[in-house]
């Protein structure tokens, strides 16, 4: 950052120092190659063709990946297609639990592996993998197998039936949890599913297959191809796919939806967002700066529903703002597997090079950026928790998803004006709201444009909750019952 954003760093209490404290990453056995899960196995790519994938925050290549084509794709949806109409949509609600609930509970038990790998792949914080993305796969896994056998509670009409093959893309940010928050409810309607994992985070998926198959899912059940944005545009065009789900930018989503228009096939999707986290001037202080943090500086801010815009009443701005950078100044950026680390690395070149081009034109727009001023290691992907002030509604970061460690603060006076400008955004996924009133939070909410309003906290998740946008964050809800609706038919 900026000479003069270092200056002010000096004001500020440095990090406490901890000894290193890594968690071993002998736990987990990388394979050199990994082949597509399909029809049960491990094989070939038709025409033969891997990528790497790479550690984000050493730039160490960790293991080959097979490219599926078009043929792959297609050889994949047959196995699903096969799996549904011979053993998956056949076999009782019952019967579908118990492998849902083993692959759940093999999750639990062989957590601390997927913690590792997720970690190695996509450079977030073992604290995080740890705590938050393998205990919630397992979570979701748990309580959608619970409702395999209650599927006429799901919603009016009769007993509702399962689509066929699910077409399921899912981006890099929680590589693991997206395949569950996928998987789960799809499986546990009947429904047999091809997942395509992200280019840059493919190996929580490839592991969650060999859990698959320890499992004893029957063989096609779940298909597992990996590649690039042609592998999910193939997918995702395949008329065999009776229902698509896609979780990642709003760029893509657009770009399926037109594809799958006029098709009668089902869609659901999960895209971008900016959204304001709202703090009252009787909001708990110390509690609200928390959650900032977390909303913000959380999975380096990988987050499609990150507090990404904080809009603070004007009597606390400049209150809040230091206690902020105060608290940025502890953070610790580094090694994501180590145990004390907050901050761990951005997942990839392309991706930091686009919080760079947006932070750059936040300055040139007149925003003033300050950083917490910690060293960044030599090696690999990582951009410092950066928050902005004098952010105007109208400047690029405050409308644009930036994805990154990166936060635009803005005032307001009243509560209409915070619902306004909150609202003003082509986004509604998420909002947080910090006051005091119960009164207060539910006039808010009514109020906010935003699938989700998280009151007095922050980026907090469970199974039984629906997740989803409006506007161009998407359609369709992810969790709870509504998350089986769009995997049903009537
Ligand atoms: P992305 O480019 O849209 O990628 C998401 C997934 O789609 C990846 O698996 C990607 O493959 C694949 N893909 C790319 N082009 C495709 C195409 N033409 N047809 C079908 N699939 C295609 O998004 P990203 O840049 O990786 O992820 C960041 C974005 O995702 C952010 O904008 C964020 O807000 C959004 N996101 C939203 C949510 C949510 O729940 N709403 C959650 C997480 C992320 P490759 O990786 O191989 O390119
Ligand atoms: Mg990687």
């Amino acid at each position: 950052m900026t000479t003069a954003s270092n200056e002010r760093m000096k004001e500020v209490s440095p990090a406490i120092e901890y000894a290193p404290a890594p968690e071993s990453r002998a736990i987990v056995s990388i394979r050199e190659r990994y082949q597509l899960f399909i029809n049960g196995s491990f094989v070939e790519p038709q025409e033969g063709k891997y990528f790497s994938t790479i550690n984000p925050a050493t730039e160490e290549p960790l293991s080959e990946v097979a490219l599926a084509t078009e043929i792959d794709v297609d050889l994949a949806v047959m196995a699903a297609r096969r799996a549904f109409d011979e053993v998956w949509s056949r076999m009782p609600g019952r019967e579908r639990a118990k492998y849902i609930f083993r692959i759940a509970r093999i999750i639990q038990e062989r957590a601390r592996e997927l913690a590792v790998l997720e970690s190695l792949d996509n450079g977030k914080p073992i604290r995080e993998s740890r705590d938050v993305d393998v205990p919630l796969a397992a979570a979701y896994f748990f309580y959608y197998a619970g409702w395999a056998d209650k599927l006429e509670y799901v919603g009016p009409g009769p007993v509702p039936r399962p689509i066929g093959v699910a077409g399921q893309v899912i981006p890099w940010n929680f590589p693991l949890l997206m395949a569950a928050w996928k998987l789960a409810p799809a499986l546990a309607a009947g429904n047999t599913c091809v997942l395509k994992p992200a280019e840059t985070t493919p190996l929580s998926a490839l592991l969650l297959a060999d859990i698959i198959q320890q499992a004893e899912l029957p063989p096609g059940v779940v298909n597992i191809v990996t590649g690039a944005g042609e592998t999910g545009a193939a997918l995702v065009a395949h008329p065999g796919v009776g229902k698509v789900a896609f979780t990642g930018s709003t760029e893509v989503g657009k770009r399926i939806q037109r594809t799958l228009a006029g098709s009668g096939r089902r869609l659901t999707l999960e895209l971008g967002g900016k959204a304001a986290n709202i703090v009252f001037d009787d909001a708990p202080i110390n509690q609200a700066v928390e959650g900032i943090v977390n909303g913000i500086y959380f999975n380096q801010g990988h987050v499609c529903c990150a507090g990404s815009r904080l809009l603070v009443q004007e009597s606390i701005a400049e209150e809040i703002v230091e206690r902020l950078r105060r608290r940025m100044a502890s953070l610790r950026l580094g090694d994501p597997l180590d145990k004390n680390t907050d901050i761990g690395a951005i997942n990839s070149a392309g991706q930091l090079e686009k919080i760079h081009r947006l932070s750059k034109t936040g300055e040139a727009e007149g925003a003033v950026a300050w950083s917490s001023g910690c060293m960044l290691p030599e090696r690999g992907y990582w951009f410092p928790p950066t928050v902005f002030t004098k952010v105007e509604p109208a400047h690029t970061i405050a409308r644009e998803e930036i994805f990154g460690p990166v936060l635009s603060v803005m005032t307001f006076r009243t509560p209409a004006e915070a619902v306004q400008r909150a609202n003003n955004t082509v986004y509604g996924l998420s909002a947080g709201v910090w006051t005091e009133k119960g009164s207060r939070i539910l006039w808010m909410a009514e109020r906010l444009r935003a699938g989700v309003v998280w009151a007095n906290t922050y980026n907090r998740f469970d199974p039984a909750s629906p997740f989803g946008g409006f506007k161009e964050s998407g359609f369709g809800r992810e969790g709870g019952r509504h998350g089986l609706e769009s995997y049903l038919d009537r």
